[in-house]
């Protein structure tokens, strides 16, 4: 069964301070409902791509000069990151980003911030949260700033889900992780995805694990999509056993 798309990019290039062309016409589709990995090794594109659909470009001195971006079919290039937010596309940043002098329970409350519901509902998907990242219920007090690697990297996909998105572009997860923790993360992630439907478009440079969780992969190389395909095929492909699982 063909699947509605949610996000789609076409044919995008993007630019850096008027010059600099990073993105050299990537096209992909996210479907609803599936967890969509986008590969590459370091300075490939993904950031950028992912970017891009937020339009979080500007303040790098990017842009996209060609191609279109649409969500549900509605144009979103230009969108403000907010209102993306309230159409329920967010972006949880590489690096994490969370607020160090806060604690972790009210760096989550701020993910709630564009809701309109606030009350009850929001302590409901407090609680959900907490039951997705019990780590996060236990630090709930303490100062995020003091929290571990990985603890931040829950906090900033918990904080995302605050905001009741129907899809979370996630940069990066495995970042600076220990395996078992990377593990635990992406088990998470497939957990979201498959309990409560949230649709993922993640950039990740560990192929392997990616694409173990994913449905479906992108293979970006030097700003240009190489290869894509259903994960179950890309995990046996041999160019990418060779090039980016490291078992040829
Ligand atoms: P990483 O895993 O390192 O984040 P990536 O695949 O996400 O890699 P990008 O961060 O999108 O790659 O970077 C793609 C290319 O764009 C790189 O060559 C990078 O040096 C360049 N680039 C990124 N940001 C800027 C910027 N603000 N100005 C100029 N060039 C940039």
């Amino acid at each position: 069964t063909q699947q509605e798309t949610l996000l789609e990019v076409n044919n995008i290039e993007v630019i850096y301070n008027h010059v600099i062309l990073v993105l050299k016409g990537v096209s992909l589709k996210v479907p609803k409902g599936g967890i969509t990995a986008l590969l590459g090794g370091n300075g490939a594109g993904k950031t950028t791509t992912l970017k891009a659909v937020s339009n979080l470009l500007h303040s790098e001195r990017g842009e996209v000069t060609k191609g279109s971006i649409t969500y549900r079919g509605e144009d979103i290039a230009e969108r403000d990151p907010a209102e993306l937010v309230k159409r329920g596309v967010i972006q949880v940043m590489e690096g994490r980003h969370c607020f160090e002098h806060l604690t972790v329970e009210e760096n989550l409350m701020t993910g709630a911030y564009t809701r309109r519901d606030r009350g009850s509902a929001v302590g409901e998907d407090l609680e959900k949260v907490y039951s997705y990242f019990p780590r996060l219920k236990e630090r709930r007090r303490s100062q995020a700033g003091y929290t571990s690697g990985g603890e931040q990297q829950m906090l900033a996909v918990g904080r995302a889900l605050m905001s009741k998105p129907e899809t979370i572009l996630l940069d990066e997860p495995s970042m600076g992780l220990a395996p078992q923790l990377v593990e635990e993360i992406f088990g998470i992630v497939k957990d979201l995805n498959e309990k409560e439907g949230v649709t993922f478009l993640l950039a990740e440079q560990n192929t392997n694990v990616a694409l173990r969780f994913a449905n479906y992969g992108y293979i970006l190389e030097s700003g240009r999509v190489v290869m894509d395909g259903p994960a179950a095929d890309l995990r046996e492909n041999p160019d990418v056993k060779e090039f980016y699982l490291g078992m040829s």
